[in-house]
């Protein structure tokens, strides 16, 4: 299991940082988000040597700026695009044009072993994402505009979840992520000082440049590489 962080606004040299969410699992070939700004994306994704054509899957948590921003530039036929159903027709539309859009409403596998929470949230809808891995869930959120407690809720269901990376923005009830084993807030999150104040040996900061890489299959520690 790896995750590359695109889009972020920290960064190490070279990569270009602003606010959004964007990351890549290399093993699934998806893109999750895109950030706002292509020329930043397309720039992060090169230095990771990613092409658009490379990517299978987009999975779009939920239709803010900074998070679909860079989808235009990233589209092509041979992509499948997973947008939450309650996004704007137009939108769709657009999208379809290039590429191949399916839409999601409720939980469900939309490809072996990666499932979608289905929108949830009442003002603000959002899909979120889960990789089922031998050694338990890896979640993916972008800003977790519903709250984290229905997310974990959807995908429990599903498995035990053991890591959690993405925007967690106004999370504050630090003890559901008791018995998390990989914490990683990024984005909007307000309360990360909290959660590294709470589970140190859990919480990783990681910017853009960085891949997230499970060491082992026992072992579910994560390595900044
Ligand atoms: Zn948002
Ligand atoms: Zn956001």
């Amino acid at each position: 299991m790896k995750l590359q962080l695109l889009y972020d606004d920290e960064g190490v040299g070279g990569y270009g940082t602003g606010w959004g969410v964007s990351c890549y699992l290399p093993e699934l070939k998806l893109l999750f988000d895109t950030g706002w700004d292509s020329t930043i994306l397309l720039n992060n994704m090169g230095k990771f040597g990613i092409t658009p054509d490379k990517i299978e899957r987009i999975f779009i948590s939920h239709s803010h700026w900074d998070h679909i921003g860079g989808l235009s530039e990233v589209l092509h036929p041979g992509v499948t695009v997973h947008l939450p159903a309650s996004i704007s027709e137009h939108l769709k539309e657009e999208i379809n044009a290039r590429a191949e859009v399916v839409e999601e409403s409720s939980r469900r596998e939309i490809t072996g072993g990666v499932w979608t929470s289905g929108e949830l949230g009442e003002e603000i809808k959002e899909q979120s994402l889960a990789v089922k891995t031998g050694s338990g869930l890896f979640v993916l959120t972008g800003c977790a505009h519903p709250g984290l407690p229905p997310i974990f809720q959807t995908f429990e269901k599903i498995g035990k979840i053991k890591a959690l990376v993405g925007g967690f923005h106004d999370f504050s009830k630090l003890p559901l992520l008791r018995g998390l084993e990989v914490i990683v807030p990024l984005h909007c999150t307000e309360a990360s000082e909290e959660i590294f104040a709470t589970y140190p040996e859990q919480t990783f900061r990681a910017v853009v440049g960085t891949t997230i890489a499970k060491t082992g299959e026992e072992d579910w520690r994560l390595s900044w590489i």
